[in-house]
């Protein structure tokens, strides 16, 4: 049985042509660690993490001496190899993106040893068709927000997406004001939910819920700090609009905590932080017995993309139903050259529905000399030793 050869992580970086920002901070540049593994055999699958790619790095390199010479296949194995060794020390956070991103590219190598996409590894495709949401609406410093923002609301309106969110945290007023344009404008058939990227403190978060319940909010994303376990709790008790959140806590047992605490009807971790998809699988079990709907996080390149679809395809149906809605996924659109010059993809992506491919592992591969064109050599040494022909 082939064993880990080489475990290879690149930071690559892009300066975006439009900066965008949000409740937060303006991002400038794209910087991202994928990862590459490679057996004995030559097999090779990849994997990326979600967080701070310099740091993600490290942490690869601190799981790295571990995991050389194990078997790629039991890879369950592998992973609590890694826990334990954070487990002293980083029992949630960064280091748990370093852990997610080898557990891709484990899960991404494990179906190409097998022949068999992740969605059949998982268990199998109980959701054929998904109904991704367009993630955009980022603020920009242009003249005119409000009408910047309506003309790319109607772009993937035009572009057949049935749902869309949209970034709030700019003070209620100004919330207010662009949730109601881009209400008006793409009329009330297309689902629109808000983020604000924690920028809200209870009462300012139930004020702005109470003003935008009329605009018909699919739901209300990190409305509080991740750590306001209580206000987030209080918000979903005192507003229609349903609560969203998840994408701040890692492993099964950060996820616990919100469900525990009733914080939100639906549940977001990304794949490539939380603890890799063999976590998310176990994560997704755990909410299903909340009864709460699963969207996970997705940011990134189309190796976190389409890993995310196939965990999609796999989720429980709750509760079943004859006409359901359709499952939806996070499909961020924003500029991310990264993503669409550096990795590829086997998605079906027609009219505002996807569907995963029926290709060994998630279908996702790296253009290598595009690679090499985005390889960030200015941050790592190693990166400096790059040879990608060698
Ligand atoms: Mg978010």
């Amino acid at each position: 049985m082939s064993r880990i050869e080489k475990i290879e992580p690149y930071i690559i970086t892009h300066q975006l042509d439009t900066p965008f920002y949000f409740s937060q901070w303006q991002y400038d540049t794209r910087k991202i660690c994928i990862v590459k593994i490679t057996l004995e055999d030559g097999t090779y699958g990849w994997g990326e993490g979600y967080g701070p790619a310099q740091v993600i790095k490290a942490g690869i390199d601190f799981f790295k001496p571990f995991i050389i010479g194990k078997k790629a296949i039991e890879h369950e194995s592998i992973w609590q190899e890694m826990y334990l060794r954070s487990l002293d020390y980083a029992r949630s956070g960064v280091l748990q993106a370093a852990l997610s991103a080898i557990d891709v590219a484990l899960w991404d190598v494990k179906g190409k040893l097998l022949d068999l996409p992740i969605s059949v590894l998982l268990g199998g495709k109980k959701n054929p068709v998904i109904e991704p949401y367009a993630t955009g609406l980022y603020f920009e410093r242009v003249d005119d927000l409000k009408g910047h923002l309506v003309e790319e609301a109607l772009m993937y309106k035009d572009q057949g997406f049935k749902a869309m969110k949209m970034k709030v945290g700019l003070g209620i007023k100004r919330d207010v004001e662009l949730v109601a344009a881009i209400r008006e404008a793409i009329g009330e058939n297309v689902r629109l939910m808000v983020d604000s990227n924690h920028a809200y403190s209870y009462q300012e978060a139930i004020s702005l819920s109470k003003k935008l319940e009329k605009y018909d909010i699919g739901w209300f994303e990190e409305p509080v700090s991740p750590e306001d376990y209580n206000g987030y709790k209080r918000l979903r008790d005192n507003t229609s609009i349903p609560i969203a959140g998840g994408e701040c806590e890692y492993l099964t047992f950060g996820f616990k905590r919100l469900l525990e605490n009733e914080c939100v009807d639906i549940v977001q971790p990304d794949i490539c932080a939380c603890g890799g998809l063999t976590e998310a699988k176990r994560i997704g079990t755990l909410a299903h017995t909340y009864n709460k709907d699963v969207v996970p996080h997705t940011w990134g390149t189309w190796i976190a993309i389409s890993t995310a679809a196939h965990f999609v395809s796999n989720l429980d149906k709750n509760p079943g139903r004859m006409y359901g809605d359709l499952p939806t996924m996070e499909l961020d659109r924003t500029e991310n050259a990264l993503r669409d010059e550096v990795t590829t993809h086997k998605l079906h992506i027609n009219d505002g529905q996807l569907t995963v491919p029926d290709v060994p592992g998630h279908g996702a591969d790296v253009d290598i000399e595009k690679l090499e064109v985005y390889l960030d050599c200015e941050l790592t040494e190693k990166q400096d030793e790059f040879k990608i022909r060698a």
